[in-house]
């Protein structure tokens, strides 16, 4: 007699809802077809198939992070795993960082370098601010940062560093490394890690890359290198050691065994962007979040952060007083199969505009699914003005 009993369960065609929800919350997004399929093989970790693999994916994300740096690295993990591993190979117990926290995901790095035990100076940057050059140039005159952390956009409250270049090259005259959060970003607006003189770029699967959560992408610049190869002692966590994982991503050769059916995945989204090259992809994510903004701006809502300051990527849209937020999205999931995100703490909802999500066709049933959700739940405002707008900015530049 087993002690315990197998239990009864439902089969995941009980659970899963018939017709698939859109997913236009803040990650993970919409996959495309390619990169779905490629999720779904498993070959060996090892042997010539991978190592072909590895070796397109390591090209690809030199392309996309704009590095010649031979330090491409992947990881079986969140982005999360990415920042781990850059900050705890790159940050020395005891070391100074400059952390620069805009939201949620900053602040986590900053959290991440205390755990490794470095000294860490927080840099609050005021609510629908970027980070100011002046203010983080006070701080490094102070001296003595060997390493600063900063988000390129805040998923969290939707705001983007727009002073992020100035203030990498900055850092990098001080001496200073940057380690850079681009986890909702990458792909969706420049980032140039060379000529930016950045020397850690993260990077997650399911946002802008359109691929799987679970496996994701980071860079370190040939400096970033030096310092990890002079390192006096292994770092503690085995699994995220760059030096360790080196041997899987440039020798050939064992560290754990990779996640290949995510590697897989993320190489076909890497090879989409590619092939849509990435002026081109910028281009697209800036039309097609600019419409949407106007098109909610035009049904008489108001975005939470000011124009100048203001993440493409992900939109934070205020919800009006005596709306339930939580209310909208509900009735936007059950009725029109459209799932946009809350946010950690703020009045918000937010509208991820990541990779599949900046498609015509899907902002147009998001928006009206919005809209009408809104309606719902006892907002008086102009829909049909909301969609024109967004139509006019459709078609005005580009058709995504
Ligand atoms: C989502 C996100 C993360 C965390 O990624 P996970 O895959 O959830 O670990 C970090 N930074 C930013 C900017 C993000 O948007």
């Amino acid at each position: 007699m087993e002690t315990f009993q197998p239990p009864s369960v439902a089969s995941l065609d009980h659970i899963l809802p018939q017709e698939p929800l859109l997913m236009m919350g803040a990650g993970p997004v919409p996959i495309p077809h390619k990169v779905a399929y490629a999720n779904s093989i498993v070959i060996n970790h090892l042997g010539e198939t991978m190592n072909k693999v590895i070796e397109q994916v390591k090209e690809m994300g030199r392309y996309v992070f704009q590095t010649s740096s031979r330090h491409v690295l992947g990881v079986a993990g969140p982005g999360s795993a990415a920042m781990e591993m850059a900050i705890c190979n790159l940050v020395d117990p005891g070391s100074k960082v400059l952390a620069i926290c805009n939201g949620y995901f900053s602040r986590r790095m900053a959290e991440m370098a205390t755990r490794v035990g470095a000294q860490v100076t927080t840099v609050d940057v005021p609510d629908n601010e970027a980070a100011e050059v002046e203010t983080i140039e006070q701080h490094l005159k102070q001296g003595g940062y060997q390493t600063l952390t900063i988000v390129q956009g805040e998923t969290s409250n939707t705001v983007y560093n727009r002073n992020l270049e100035a203030i990498a090259k900055l850092a990098n005259s001080y001496g200073c490394m940057v380690i850079v959060d681009a986890v909702c970003t990458l792909s969706t607006m420049p980032l140039e890690m060379d000529r930016w003189k950045v020397d850690a770029v993260i990077t997650g699967g399911q946002k802008g890359l359109s691929s799987i959560p679970g496996v994701s992408l980071l860079a370190f610049s040939e400096n970033a290198w030096t310092r990890i190869e002079a390192r006096q002692k292994p770092i503690t966590h085995w699994c995220l050691d760059a030096l360790l994982a080196d041997k899987f991503w440039n020798q050939k050769s064992y560290h754990y065994t990779a996640p290949v059916s995510g590697i897989l995945a993320l190489h076909e989204a890497l090879r989409l962007v590619c092939e849509e090259t990435l002026p081109r992809r910028f281009g697209r994510h800036e039309t097609c979040s600019k419409a949407l903004q106007r098109g909610i701006e035009a049904m008489g809502l108001k975005l939470l952060v000011p124009e100048r300051v203001r993440l493409n990527s992900v939109v934070g849209i205020t919800i009006p007083d005596g709306i339930s937020g939580d209310a909208v999205r509900t009735h936007m999931s059950r009725v029109h199969r459209v799932e946009i995100s809350g946010s950690f703490g703020l009045n918000i909802v937010r509208i991820g505009q990541m990779g599949e999500q900046s498609r015509a066709h899907n902002l147009f049933r998001t928006l009206h699914a919005f809209g009408s959700s809104m309606q719902y739940a006892g907002a008086v405002l102009d829909l049909p003005a909301g969609i024109a707008e967004l139509e006019k900015g459709l078609s005005e530049k580009y058709s995504a």
